[in-house]
């Protein structure tokens, strides 16, 4: 993106970098994570967390009182796209930081903030999100997952399945979504909790995604206990809980993913041109679809700026953050099955640079499905429009 930031946030940005210079490992730049086990990949990305503390540069959004770095919106721009350049990876517990603390930061007691956010920040305890179950996706009001509580033994006992739980294997906690009230439905008696996953009662089951790695699981729980003071808010405010955490991560991840679009759209363009060059083919020679992959790039980085531009101004978002995660993942997937096209067989060689694109070729398939499908992107988008949505399976 190329708006033009505050002195402040620039001067910001060179602090950073110059830290990030010295700090970060010249193996985590530009990170090839498919090159590795995900064993691997969790432990450099539990380090980077580490490192990100101990610099004290973690935390770009909380406030300083608990121990982030309070940024405004230039200075938050200025330290993702720093993150970006140098391809850093993602610390293991940004969403649990992007999602689930500023939940607890809102909605939550004294008490737990202080108790769950230092761990969390400074990764020595991770986190995983248990929303999804079977039955209960896009259609989130629909879990099944149920809590009794106890209030002799000042617990509650869960039990019920929770699906697509992306890194529960490596995880500590679990903020966990169940209902609360016997018989409730749809939005009512849900809660949210947080939950220890070391215990009896909680099993994973890891599942194998497209790409081959093992990200994400089936979380089967039977009587796991999670003790009153980890109810966050009252018992039946899981709804609108859920509905302010996952407008964070609308928000917050738009940023980092047209940065990423823009900087893999221009790699893959000089990837290309060496292909084609390699192969005594007329460089310069860029297929329709790889121009408007350029092009969708430049409308993603439009539409963020202006998100950026509205919150800033304390504005409405509206339906925005819908529209541009629509425009982000179908272009970010039509980009990288036009690129996989003009590799031709070379494409599906084990070598650099093909290896990286087949991985995220296969990575890139998630981008329509989670954080709201594609489908339901557009339902929103229909609905605001005064237009019927389409029907459901
Ligand atoms: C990589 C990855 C990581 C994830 N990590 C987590 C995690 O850590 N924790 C967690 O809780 N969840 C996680 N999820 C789950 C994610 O939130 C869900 O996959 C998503 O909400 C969609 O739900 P579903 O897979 O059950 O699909 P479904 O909701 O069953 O949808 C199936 C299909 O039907 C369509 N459909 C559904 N409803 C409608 C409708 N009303 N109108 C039209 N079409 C409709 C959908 O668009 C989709 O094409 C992850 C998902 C992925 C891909």
């Amino acid at each position: 993106m190329d708006f033009t930031l505050s002195p402040t946030a620039e001067a910001f940005r060179l602090r950073f970098r110059d830290w990030l210079e010295l700090s970060l490992p010249p193996e985590w730049r530009s990170y090839a994570m498919h090159r590795e086990s995900f064993d691997e990949v969790v432990r450099v990305r539990r380090e980077w967390g580490k490192l990100l503390h101990a610099g004290g540069w973690a935390g770009p959004s909380w406030p300083t009182s608990h121990g982030g770095l309070g940024l405004g919106i230039d200075e938050m721009t200025a330290y993702t796209e720093e993150l970006v350049r140098y391809g850093a990876p993602e610390p293991m517990n940004a969403n649990a930081i992007g999602i689930l603390a500023p939940t607890i930061l809102k909605f939550g007691t004294v008490e737990q903030q202080q108790r769950h956010l230092p761990p969390m920040l400074s990764h020595q305890v991770s986190w995983c999100q248990g929303f999804s179950e079977p039955e209960a996706g896009s259609d989130l009001a629909g879990l099944a997952a149920r809590a009794e509580h106890d209030p002799e033994a000042g617990v509650y006992r869960i039990t019920g399945q929770k699906l697509w739980t992306s890194r529960a294997q490596y995880a500590d906690w679990c903020y966990i979504l169940v209902r609360t009230e016997a018989d409730s439905r749809r939005h009512t008696g849900i809660s949210m909790l947080l939950m220890r996953m070391d215990q009896p009662g909680v099993e994973v089951r890891p599942l194998r995604s497209i790409a081959g790695s093992l990200e994400f699981n089936e979380l089967f729980l039977d009587g796991a206990i999670a003790e009153e003071r980890d109810l966050i808010g009252n018992p039946g405010d899981g709804w609108k809980l859920a509905t302010f955490a996952l407008s964070n991560e609308r928000g917050t991840r738009m940023v980092e993913r047209a940065l990423k679009f823009q900087k893999e759209q221009s790699t893959g363009q000089h990837d290309l041109l060496q292909h084609l060059e390699k192969r005594d083919q007329r460089p310069g020679v860029v297929p329709d679809a790889l121009a408007q992959a350029h092009i969708d790039a430049r409308v993603v980085a439009a539409m963020t700026h202006r998100m950026l531009a509205l919150t800033s101004e304390g504005a409405e978002l509206g339906v925005l953050p819908s529209m541009s995660k629509l425009v982000w993942s179908e272009g970010y997937q039509r980009f990288l099955s036009s690129l996989m096209h003009a590799f031709g067989a070379d494409g599906l060689t084990q070598t650099p640079p093909y290896d990286a694109w087949q991985d995220r070729l296969l990575r890139g398939r998630a981008a329509t499905i989670y954080g709201g499908t594609s489908e339901v992107q557009r339902n929103i988008i229909a609905k605001s429009l005064g237009l019927p949505s389409s029907a459901a399976r």
